[in-house]
């Protein structure tokens, strides 16, 4: 049996600048790429018109031309990881597995599994830092503890960086793979159908990065990247963008570490993967959880134009504005008195980009219950925000036509009434011992 090792790809559905593959195809044997399609995380979608995997499976299609080009071939399976790497140890003799890190508790769990198996068959598993700048323990205060606010951490996180410049891994000009042809699986083999959505471009324009400072928070222009997917799925390279960032715009550059720091929260707080508050006191909080307000949250029927032209988008594309995002959450959270995880869930089944920290950082900001909160006592005023940042009424009237109209819903909530009850449910939770 031919030796091959196994680059096996993940979160990083690219040639260029990938960290593992770089490592996998220095060293003598022919790389053997993979992908694994999981059904363990395929059945828990439960819309068989899933944009994700529709995205996966585009971006697989692309990954497996590229590395047409240089000689090799993706294997794609449909498998649990472990019974897929049994099968093609009867196929290889397999001396290496290279990968890289995953941060989410299943993926850390999965990579347990396999490295064990590894072992126990004198297979090398390799794993290397791809997707953040830094991860793990590379950020820590003086006292060596993790940052839970993200100044702080950012102003260590760029000291780190003027200390030890990004290093990038040219493995798109490496051409050590295994020669072998194999069959593609299609969309419907798997269980899944295409959405028909378009998906952003995976590049981004240098006159958006230096306007993004003045740009990001009108959600009818287009002034953010929308690259969220593409960091996702890691089919742009986040060493790539950080250098893109550097001299342009220190906003922009924040927001890229806005994602490390989220990382690095999950990494050292495991209790909010097992949906815990960040804050534990917060698990105290009472919420109303009333169906038919989430209902009308869900579907934009709140008659509140901004939250309604959210969640409209999010329904008909799968993303939303990061401004509107926020805007929606704390509706939710403090408005309809309707618990964050509610919402956390809607987004995670929805956003194309779905990425745990990231959304989790999300809700318990919203939620002021997380690491680097807005206080409770905060209460975005959806009319203020409105007029602040959509005055022209321009991405209201694109996602809520019908808003000026007698057929539009009625506000389901009053805002004052909501922000004092939403004070006093905060106030009382807290007060507990
Ligand atoms: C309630 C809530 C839920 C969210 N859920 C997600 C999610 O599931 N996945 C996700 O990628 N982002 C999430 N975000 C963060 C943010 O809204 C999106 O990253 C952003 O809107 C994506 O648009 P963009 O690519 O144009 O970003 P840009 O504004 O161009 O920013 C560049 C990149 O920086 C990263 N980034 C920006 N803001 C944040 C942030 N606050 N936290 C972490 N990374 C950030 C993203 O990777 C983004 O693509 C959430 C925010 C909120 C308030």
């Amino acid at each position: 049996m031919q030796s091959v090792s196994i680059f096996w790809f993940r979160r990083d559905l690219r040639i260029t600048d990938n960290h593992g593959l770089w490592a996998a195809l220095k060293r003598e044997n022919p790389v053997l790429p993979l992908f694994i399609f999981d059904p363990t995380i395929l059945e828990r979608l439960e819309d068989h018109r899933d944009a994700r995997v529709e995205f996966i499976h585009n971006s697989l299609s692309e990954l497996k031309s590229n590395i047409q080009k240089q000689g090799g071939d993706l294997c794609v399976l449909h498998a649990q990881p472990l019974e897929a790497f049994k099968n093609l140890q009867s196929q290889y003799t397999i001396r290496a597995i290279y990968t890289n890190h995953d941060y989410e508790k299943y993926g850390c769990d999965r990579d347990d599994v396999i490295m064990r198996w590894a072992e126990s068959q004198q297979i090398k598993f390799h794993t290397y830092k791809d997707q953040a700048i830094f991860e793990k323990n590379e950020v820590l205060s003086g006292q060596g503890t993790p940052y839970t606010v993200f100044t702080p951490y950012s102003r260590k996180w760029k000291e780190r960086l003027r200390a030890e410049p990004i290093v990038q891994f040219p493995s798109e000009v490496l051409q050590n793979y295994l020669s072998a042809k194999f069959d593609f699986l299609s969309l419907e083999s798997i269980g899944f159908e295409s959405t028909g959505l378009a998906f952003p471009k995976p590049t981004v324009a240098d006159d958006l990065i230096r306007n993004y400072g003045e740009r990001r928070d009108f959600p009818a222009l287009p002034g953010t990247s929308r690259l969220s997917v593409h960091l996702r799925f890691g089919t742009v390279s986040i060493r790539s963008l950080v250098l893109r960032a550097i001299g342009k715009s220190e906003v922009w550059l924040n927001e890229l570490i806005w994602r490390d720091f989220y990382f690095n929260i999950l990494h050292h707080f495991p209790h909010i993967s097992t949906g815990h508050a960040f804050r534990k006191e917060y698990d105290r909080m009472e919420w109303r959880n009333n169906e038919e307000e989430f209902d009308a949250w869900k579907q934009g029927q709140t008659g509140y134009p901004i939250v309604d032209a959210g969640m409209r988008e999010l329904n008909a594309t799968g993303f939303m504005h990061n401004r509107v995002r926020m805007i929606v959450a704390s509706f939710l959270v403090k408005h309809l008195l309707i618990d964050w995880r509610w919402g956390e869930a809607y987004f995670a089944a929805k956003l194309v980009d779905f990425d745990f920290s990231a959304n989790n950082g999300g809700w318990q900001w919203a939620a002021g219950s997380g690491c680097d909160a807005a206080p409770y006592f905060r209460v975005f005023n959806p009319t203020l925000q409105t007029k602040k940042f959509d005055g022209e009424l321009a991405y209201i009237r694109k996602w809520v036509p019908e808003f000026q109209e007698l057929s539009y819903a009625k506000p389901i909530v009053n805002h004052e009434m909501a922000r004092e009850r939403v004070l006093v449910a905060y106030k009382k939770a807290l007060a507990k011992a």
